[in-house]
């Protein structure tokens, strides 16, 4: 790996500016399960550039995605919030897209544990998955039929021979997390129907850059959208978006209807890419501020952390998600402010953050600290967090909540 040659993901040109260096960093999801594992010792590159000709935002440099997503441990079902957002998303699929004899064939990408692929069978759908880790394996174990691979045009080829074309195509944040995008369009393109429908939804930029959501930069996730820079793309490989609506998950995502570019549904991009231009986000000088806010935001929490540790007040983490490591790493948060992080996954828990090393424990050991403030690192799940934090474990003392800007709640 070069950390110098950089190439556009999306149109492979090699000019980019640069919105924000974080240094280097472990990866988000190298959970370690000893003080003498190494993992996570190995840091990498994390400087988040634009594109000077598509203005795709993404990171500088690439991490082999054999290494990124070979073992995830992340599982897409585990809160009650994702629960009720797979019913609607599924829903939704059905409502519109639904038939009223015959199951139209969808097909996921990156479908995870195959959590979503349940709710759209329920709805009706003939399901396939394709996902490159381990939990692909697992959810077609469970009858939800899944290929453990990277979804691409040899993926594509290989379900068009045996299944013929997808009627949809959902691809749920994974555009972003694709280092190989231009061979995930193309596969898309060559899968999809030539009355089929590709659904997109991931984090929008606009998010990112108005909430100082830097925790959602990290190495896996290569590239951060604007609806500017997904309509060139996919206008490079026959598409077009054909509707743009928005979702709350992940703090903010755009939800996207695409279609082949003969499909006689009209484009409905232009008024958003217009609101893009005018507020600077495929700009590189509109992205000034972000950088300021960041730096701003890391001096803040550090200051409360610390402060809480002067006075021998104990900080605990909830929720460590890869999110939560990029933020620890940048913030150089350790132990000594933060000494464990509860997670409900269970996959998690008796390992080590990577990094700063912080270990993952159940909400119930957590509790057995008897904390004074509890951190909440999946921030984006707060009001749920909390609620869970109150009514289920009796916790009677104060939240700090470390975005958009760090605060304590009573
Ligand atoms: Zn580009």
């Amino acid at each position: 790996m070069n950390d110098a040659v950089f190439a556009c993901r999306a149109c492979d040109s090699p000019e980019a500016a640069t919105l924000l260096d974080m240094g280097r960093l472990p990866l988000a999801n190298a959970f370690v399960s000893s003080q003498a594992a190494t993992e996570d010792r190995l840091t990498h590159d994390l400087t988040l550039v634009m594109c000077q000709s598509c203005r795709l935002i993404q990171l500088r440099t690439n991490v082999p995605r054999e290494q990124l997503f070979s073992s995830y441990v992340w599982v897409t079902g585990t809160s009650a919030t994702a629960k009720t957002y797979a019913q609607w998303f599924a829903q939704r699929l059905k409502q519109r897209y639904g038939r009223a004899r015959g199951a139209p064939f969808l097909v996921e990408v990156a479908s995870n544990d195959g959590f979503f692929l349940q709710h759209y069978r329920e709805q009706g759908f003939e399901i396939l998955g394709v996902d490159p880790s381990n939990l692909a394996q697992e959810a077609d174990a469970r009858g939800l039929p899944s290929i453990r691979d990277f979804f691409g045009t040899a993926v594509a080829g290989r379900i068009c021979a045996q299944r013929g074309r997808a009627d949809v195509i959902v691809a749920r944040n994974v555009l972003g997390h694709s280092s190989e995008l231009q061979d995930l369009v193309k596969g898309v393109k060559q899968l999809l129907a030539p009355q089929g429908v590709f659904i997109v939804e991931g984090p929008y930029a606009y998010f990112l850059r108005a909430d100082v959501q830097y925790d959602t930069i990290f190495h896996e996730h290569v590239s951060y959208l604007t609806i500017y820079s997904l309509s060139k793309l996919l206008e490079r490989y026959g598409m077009k978006i054909t509707e743009v609506a928005f979702s709350p998950m992940n703090g903010g995502s755009m939800l996207c209807e695409i279609r082949h570019a003969e499909h006689s549904a009209p484009r409905d991009d232009h008024g958003f890419i217009e609101f893009e231009q005018l507020i600077g986000l495929n700009q590189p000088e509109g992205w000034q501020r972000f950088a300021n806010a960041v730096k701003a935001q890391r001096a803040a929490f550090t200051r409360i952390l610390r402060d809480c540790a002067a006075s021998g007040k104990l900080v605990a983490g909830y929720g460590a998600a890869a999110k939560c490591m990029t933020m620890l790493n940048y913030c150089q948060v350790g132990e000594d402010l933060i000494p464990v992080i509860g997670d409900s996954n269970p996959r998690k828990q008796g390992l080590l953050c990577p990094g700063v090393r912080i270990p993952v424990v159940s909400p119930e050991v957590l509790m057995g600290r008897n904390p004074e403030y509890v951190m909440i690192g999946a921030w984006n799940f707060k009001e749920e967090i909390m609620r869970f934090f109150r009514e289920k474990l009796a916790y009677k003392h104060r939240f700090i909540v470390p975005l958009p800007e760090p605060m304590i709640v009573e």
